[in-house]
This record gives C-alpha cells, sequence and structure tokens, in this order.
C-alpha cells in the first residue's frame, strides 16, 4: 500500500469585502473548487497545475475582481494583471494591463514556459498571447459580467483579486494571483499582483499569493518577505506571514494573503475588514470564510 497523499491548499478570493454584504456565493463557489483541486492533490497533481487550475476558474466565474469579474479602469478599458510561480524550479511568468485575454493566469503560465522571459506587458503581451492562441475576448462590454460594472458605484468595494497556494504530495510548492486591480484604476496602472515578490512568490519554503492595496504590497515586496523571514529569522510561516503583513500595514496599506509551507501549514492573515478564503489540507482540515 502506498503512503498516504500530503497535501495543501489554500485560496483567495480578495481582502475587498465589507459587512454590509453576503458572500453565501462566492463562499460556496470556494468550497466546490476547494474539493476539486483536493481531489487533483490526492490523485497527485503537481501544485502548479492545481494552482493554474483553480485561480482560472475564480476568474472566470466572474464573483470577484479578476478576469470575467474585472471592472474597466479609468478610461473604460480593462486592463488586468496576473502571474504565477513554481516554487520547485523557481522558474515565474507573468502579464500586467493586458487587454483581450479571457484568462490572465493561463497567458501567465505560457510567459512562464514559452520564453525566456517572466513579465510581459501592453501590445507585446497581447501579440504574444494572440500567437499562442490563448482565448480572446470579441467584445469586453459583453464579457465582462454586469456584477462588475455594478462595483464601479461609489462606495463599493475598492479592490479584489483571486489567488491560489498548495503544497502537492512531492513538497513542491507553488503559488497563482490574478486580478483586475484597484476599481478606477489609472490607465496603465500595475499593482503588486503581476509583480514576482510584491503579489506572488513560491521556493522551497513557501508559496504566497497576496490581495490587497497593490502600492503597499509593493512597497513592503510582501511575497517574497515571508520566505525572506522564515529563511533568514527562522520564522513559521504564521509568524512570517504576520510580520510582512504588519510591515505593509505599518506604510498605510490594508490587504491579506495566503500561504502554505513545505510541511503543508496553511496561514491566512489579513488586516482588512475581510478576506474571501479558503483551506484544507491532507490531514482533513477545511475552512471557508470571508470575516474573521
Ligand atoms: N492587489 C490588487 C492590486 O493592487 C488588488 C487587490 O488585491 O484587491 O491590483
Amino acid at each position: 500500500m502506498s503512503a498516504p497523499a500530503i497535501w495543501a491548499l489554500a485560496l483567495h478570493g480578495g481582502a475587498g469585502p465589507t459587512r454590509e454584504k453576503s458572500y453565501a456565493r462566492e463562499e460556496a463557489h470556494m468550497a466546490a473548487l476547494l474539493d476539486r483541486g483536493a481531489a487533483m492533490l490526492a490523485q497527485g497533481a503537481p501544485a502548479l497545475d492545481v494552482v493554474v487550475a483553480l485561480v482560472s476558474e475564480l476568474e472566470a466565474c466572474g464573483f470577484h475582481i479578476a478576469g470575467r469579474g474585472s471592472a474597466p479602469n479609468a478610461a473604460g478599458e480593462w486592463e488586468l494583471d496576473a502571474s504565477l510561480m513554481d516554487g520547485a524550479t523557481r522558474k515565474a511568468g507573468a502579464v500586467a494591463a493586458l487587454k483581450g485575454f479571457e484568462s490572465p493566469i493561463s497567458c501567465a503560465r505560457a510567459v512562464m514556459e514559452k520564453t525566456p522571459h517572466v513579465l510581459l506587458v501592453g501590445a507585446g503581451a497581447e501579440a504574444f498571447c494572440a500567437a499562442q492562441s490563448l482565448t480572446r475576448i470579441d467584445d469586453p462590454h459583453d464579457y465582462y459580467t454586469p456584477a462588475a460594472s455594478r462595483l464601479v458605484q461609489p462606495g463599493e468595494l475598492a479592490h479584489g483579486t483571486v489567488g491560489a497556494v498548495a503544497r502537492d504530495d512531492a513538497g513542491r510548492l507553488a503559488a497563482a494571483t490574478s486580478t483586475g486591480g484597484l476599481l478606477r484604476k489609472t490607465q496603465g496602472r500595475v499593482g503588486d499582483a503581476p509583480l514576482i515578490g510584491a503579489g506572488t512568490w513560491a521556493d522551497g519554503r513557501c508559496a504566497v499569493s497576496c490581495t490587497g492595496q497593490g502600492e503597499f504590497f509593493i512597497r513592503a515586496n510582501v511575497a517574497a518577505d515571508v520566505s525572506a523571514r522564515m529563511a533568514y529569522a527562522r520564522q513559521s510561516v504564521h509568524a512570517a506571514a504576520a510580520g510582512a503583513l504588519a510591515d505593509m500595514e505599518a506604510l498605510g496599506g490594508d490587504g491579506g494573503l495566503i500561504a502554505v509551507d513545505a510541511e503543508g501549514n496553511v496561514a491566512l492573515p489579513f488586516v482588512s475588514e475581510g478576506m474571501k478564503r479558503a483551506w484544507a489540507t491532507s490531514s482533513g482540515a477545511r475552512e471557508v470564510k470571508t470575516f474573521r
């Protein structure tokens, strides 16, 4: 008989939730994705495949400010950001301010696998994705959800993102993050989500995906800081995640992150009002939650 699988998985749907709203629909969808990711990991799927599959679903569902749920920028255009990192190889791929493609995380994966580069932006990114036959959006006004247009009213969510981190049965770690970014953002604005080290990180110690006010996450280099604290200060993933987030908060930002370490420990700290999140491990732990 083979040894039981050891795996861990966490998802987030952004740190934008406010208490006036119900997130039952989002939580039910995340619970279903958790089951799907758990089944993949239990069957030995690589962590990278699992985080990409789950982030693609989070993009496609239109419930979060990423992929289909994204809102337009101040110029009325949809510019999306995404990145992923494979901890086993330290390979990474990203796209920023990408227009016209359904799944930015699939585009980021193609950058990682098909080019010697990490990050493609603008017209070059679009030409590359088209050459890779990645799925295009014909009419953004038709494709992006009415829920996203509702969100651009004053007083609604300020931001949102989706992400996934996993530790697979072979001990590999991976992280993926995708976002429509801040609502009403300036044309050309790029947040932390596509920046390796700021919004996404994975190595042999941990995999991290962040959500929140990206400018502060960039200035605190939050995702890579979790790993640095584990390496240099010998902190647990919980202490390192809390410390990296506190450093970001001290600059004046808010948000949260999900992180998993090489032993399958999961940390999901946030300093915002809520963070849509879900996690499960092979030892039976499982939770889907938005507020504390
Ligand atoms: N971090 C994202 C950005 O700044 C937004 C978010 O996570 O809600 O683009």
